[in-house]
C-alpha cells in the first residue's frame, strides 16, 4: 500500500492504479445493512461503466461538476469513482437535503450531470422536480452495470484540476462550495500510510456521510487496502446493536468518527472490545475531543489507539494528528490536535504563541466557488488558510485548539469568550461536554447559558454553578442550566449548536443560577 501511493504523484495515474486493482481483489468493498454488499469486482465494472458514459459527453459537459445525490447507498461508491475516472469535479450531497436547496447547489456550481445514488421510491422523481428547467442531466447508477469492453483509461487531468467540492452545512444565505484539487486530494492519500501504519485491519467503519470530507479517511482507507467500508445508515443511529454485529461480523479494525457519533456509541455497553475485538484504532476529527470519550474507548478497548486529527475542509480533510495516550488524560486543558502532518506549515497569524492559526501547503484547497470576498479574506495568499481557530502549542510542541475565534460576546459592555466558560465548565468533575451559548432577549445577549451533556440532574446543576461562582467573576457563570436533553447532530455530525435553544424547552433537568 504505502509503495503503491508513492510512487504516483500524478493523479490519473495513482486513481488509474487504485482502480486496476479492484478488478481481482476478491470480496465486498462497501457493505449496506439487510447482507447489500458491493464487491470490489462490481465497483471496477460498474463505476467503469458510467465512466465511460460521462467521458462520452461534449468537452464543455464535461468540464461541469457532477451532483452526486445519496445516502450510503451501494451506488454511492459507484458514482464516485466513475467521476474520479472521468476527471470531473464531484459533489456529494445528501439525500435529506432540502429540494430548494439542492437546486441552489447545482445552480450555484453549474453541474452538467446530476447521479442518483439512491434505489428509494421517489427519489428520482424528487429530484427531477427539485432541478425542473435547469439544464442538467439526471442519470440514475446501476451498481450491477458489466463492462463489454476494457475499461476506460482515467481521462487525464492537471493537480489544479478539481476534485471535489463539499458545500457548507449551513442552513441559512447561499451555501458556500469549497473547492478541493486533485492534488490536495493525492497530498491526503499520501499521507495515510503513515497516520495509519496499522496492517491487517480487515474492514473500516462508515460513520461519516460522504457530504462531510471526514468520510475521506474511511473511502480511501477502503480503497487503497482493500478492505470493506462498513456503511452506517444514519436513519439506523438508533439501532446501534445491529451496526456493532454488522461491525464485528467484518472484523472491523478501524473506527473513524466525529466525538459526537462516538459519544452516541458508548450509550450501547456493546460497544466494546469484546463485540469486536479487531478494533484497534479509533481516528476523531471535526470536534473537540474530550476526555470522557478517551477514556471509556481506553476501558472498553484496552490497548487501543486514539488519534485526534484536526482540520478544515479548506485545507483537505486534516492537517494535524496526535495520539492520545493516558499520560494526556492525566494533564489539565485540552487534548492536543498534535503535529502538523507531512508538508503543512502551522503558525499562528501574528507568530505569538497563541493566536489566529494559519496554515499553509499542498493540502491548501483552491477554495470557495464564486465568493471573492470571502476568498480574499480566508486565503490571503494561494496555498495559505486562515482558519477562524484559536491554536496554541503545549510544552511538549504539540498544538491545542482553544476553540473557535468568532465565540465572544458582550454582555452589559464585559467582553466574554464562550471558549473560556466552557473549559471552565468541562474541567468540572462529572461533566462529559458543555455548550455555552448567549441568552438573547430582545435582540441583545443578556446571560449566559449552559448546555450541559452528560448525566446531570438539576442538583448536580447547581453544584456546579456553584462551584464555578467561587471560582469565576458572576459574570463568567451561566444564569441557565440544562441537561437531559437529546443530542441533535448536523449533517457532519457533530453537535448542532443551532438546536440547542430548543433543547432547553425539552431538557430534563434545569436550574437557575441567582448571583
Ligand atoms: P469542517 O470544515 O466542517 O471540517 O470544520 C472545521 C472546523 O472544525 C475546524 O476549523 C475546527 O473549528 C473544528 N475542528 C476540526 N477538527 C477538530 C478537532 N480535532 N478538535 C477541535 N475542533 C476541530
Amino acid at each position: 500500500m504505502t509503495a503503491l501511493v508513492q510512487e504516483m504523484a500524478d493523479p490519473a495515474a495513482l486513481l488509474g492504479r487504485v482502480h486496476r486493482r479492484f478488478a481481482s481483489a476478491p470480496g465486498p468493498a462497501y457493505r449496506c445493512a439487510g447482507g447489500r454488499d458491493l464487491d470490489f469486482g462490481a465497483l471496477y465494472q460498474a463505476s467503469a461503466v458510467l465512466a465511460a458514459r460521462l467521458m462520452a459527453e461534449p468537452d464543455a459537459a464535461r468540464r461541469r461538476p457532477v451532483v452526486i445525490w445519496g445516502h450510503k447507498d451501494l451506488r454511492y461508491p459507484v458514482a464516485y469513482w466513475a467521476c474520479l475516472l472521468a476527471g470531473m469535479a464531484l459533489v456529494p450531497v445528501e439525500r435529506d437535503t432540502p429540494a430548494g436547496r439542492l437546486r441552489q447547489i447545482v445552480e450555484q456550481c453549474g453541474a452538467g450531470d446530476v447521479l442518483i445514488a439512491s434505489d428509494a421510491d421517489g427519489d428520482l422523481a424528487l429530484v427531477q422536480a427539485a432541478l425542473q428547467g435547469l439544464p442538467c442531466r439526471i442519470h440514475t447508477v446501476d451498481p450491477a452495470a458489466r463492462l463489454a469492453g476494457e475499461a476506460p483509461t482515467p481521462a487525464p487531468r492537471a493537480p489544479g484540476d478539481v476534485a471535489y467540492i463539499m458545500f457548507s452545512s449551513g442552513t441559512l444565505g447561499r451555501p458556500k462550495g469549497i473547492q478541493v484539487t486533485y492534488g490536495n486530494l493525492v497530498d491526503f492519500i499520501h499521507w495515510l500510510p503513515a497516520l495509519l501504519p496499522e496492517d491487517g485491519l480487515q474492514a473500516v467503519s462508515g460513520n461519516i456521510r460522504h457530504c462531510f470530507d471526514v468520510s475521506l479517511f474511511e473511502l480511501w482507507v477502503s480503497w487503497t487496502r482493500l478492505h470493506p467500508l462498513v456503511a452506517l445508515d444514519h436513519a439506523d443511529f438508533a439501532h446501534s446493536t445491529a451496526y456493532i454485529t454488522r461491525l464485528a461480523e467484518a472484523g472491523t479494525g478501524l473506527w473513524v468518527s466525529t466525538p459526537s457519533i462516538t459519544r452516541l456509541m458508548l450509550k450501547n455497553p456493546r460497544f466494546n472490545g469484546q463485540m469486536l475485538p479487531g478494533l484497534r484504532v479509533f481516528l476523531f476529527c471535526g470536534e473537540p475531543l474530550t476526555r470522557q470519550i478517551v477514556a471509556a474507548l481506553f476501558e472498553r478497548f484496552p490497548g487501543c489507539r486514539v488519534v485526534n486529527t484536526y482540520g478544515p475542509t479548506e485545507c483537505t480533510v486534516a492537517v494535524t494528528a496526535a495520539d492520545i495516550t493516558p499520560d494526556h488524560l492525566a494533564r489539565p486543558g485540552e487534548l492536543p490536535i498534535g503535529a502538523a502532518r507531512p508538508g503543512v506549515q502551522l503558525r499562528t497569524s501574528t507568530g505569538a504563541p497563541r493566536g489566529e492559526l494559519l496554515i499553509s501547503g499542498p493540502c491548501v484547497a483552491r477554495g470557495y466557488l464564486n465568493q471573492p470576498e470571502k476568498q480574499a479574506h480566508a486565503f490571503p495568499a494561494p496555498d495559505c488558510y486562515r482558519s477562524g481557530d484559536w491554536a496554541e502549542q503545549d510544552a511538549a510542541g504539540d498544538w491545542v485548539f482553544p476553540g473557535r475565534m468568532d465565540r465572544e460576546v458582550k454582555i452589559q459592555g464585559v467582553r466574554i469568550d464562550l471558549n473560556d466558560v466552557e473549559a471552565h465548565i468541562r474541567s468540572q468533575p462529572g461533566v462529559e461536554d458543555v455548550v455555552v451559548e448567549p441568552y438573547v432577549l430582545r435582540g441583545e445577549p443578556r446571560a449566559l447559558n449552559a448546555y450541559v451533556i452528560g448525566d446531570a440532574d438539576a442538583g448536580a446543576l447547581e453544584r456546579l454553578a456553584r462551584d464555578l461562582a467561587a471560582e469565576l467573576p458572576p459574570y463568567l457563570v451561566p444564569r441557565f442550566w440544562y441537561a437531559g436533553f437529546p443530542a441533535v447532530l448536523n449533517a457532519n455530525s457533530k453537535l448542532d449548536r443551532s438546536q440547542l435553544s430548543q433543547a432547553a424547552d425539552v431538557a430534563q433537568h434545569r436550574h437557575v443560577h441567582h448571583v
